[in-house]
């Protein structure tokens, strides 16, 4: 499977938002950020936590994957692009960012690490389970959940999402959407053992090596 784009939205469920001291001064325009290809591993491979971090965060999302070319699509037409959906965590050198955000740079170096992006498999819209817009969403940490929400916590739903990307620029079959994170990110550790789970679709299971 071809992935171009990997594209983040940041502070897109408001109690992660002021978990992290944010204020949200205009919820129609969230942060978008990207991150490489070259940052998404697959089970059973490993999270390789960089040398250059000592804080790594994990950040349970939902992930839309593009299935057609999409340019100016309003939210209405927005769902028939969609080639399905993936669970995905969007690993943040929470340090490497905070500096950057200190200085007012991009957060790219932050997001962007090998194996920064894990995904589950690919989930076709007629495998879902139920409302994807509105399902449960839990990360286990070596057992213990961290982040417990429901997608219908997100500020800019899917088809907004859709609709406000693809004013700015193409997205293309393959792209994926890191749909934001719920409350709850903390740091992960080598040897950590990763339990996520989308109701609507099923679990991933990934562990960190140092
Ligand atoms: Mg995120």
């Amino acid at each position: 499977m071809e992935h171009g784009k990997i594209i983040g939205l940041g502070k897109n469920y408001q109690a992660h938002a002021e978990e992290m001291q944010e204020i949200l001064a205009n919820v129609d325009k969230p942060v978008v950020f990207l991150k490489p290809a070259s940052a998404l591993v697959y089970e059973p491979d490993p999270i390789r936590l960089p040398a250059y971090s000592t804080n790594v965060h994990h950040e349970l999302e939902l992930v839309v994957e593009i299935g057609r070319p999409c340019k100016e699509v309003t939210a209405q037409y927005a769902w028939r692009h969609i080639r399905g959906y993936r669970i995905g965590l969007d690993l943040t050198a929470r340090d490497v960012q905070q500096e950057a955000k200190r200085n007012g740079w991009p957060w790219t170096l932050g997001k962007s690490f090998d194996t920064a992006a894990p995904v589950s498999r690919l989930y076709r819209p007629e495998e879902v389970n139920g409302d994807i817009a509105d399902t449960h969403m839990v990360l286990k940490v070596n057992g213990k959940v961290c982040q417990d929400a429901s997608t219908a916590d997100m500020t800019l739903a899917i088809p907004a999402i859709i609709e406000y990307l693809s004013a700015f620029f193409t997205l293309d079959p393959g792209d994926l959407i890191f749909t934001g994170t719920p409350a709850g990110v903390a740091q992960i550790h080598p040897g950590d053992e990763l339990v996520a789970h989308i109701a609507a679709l099923g679990e991933m299971t990934f562990r960190a090596v140092g």
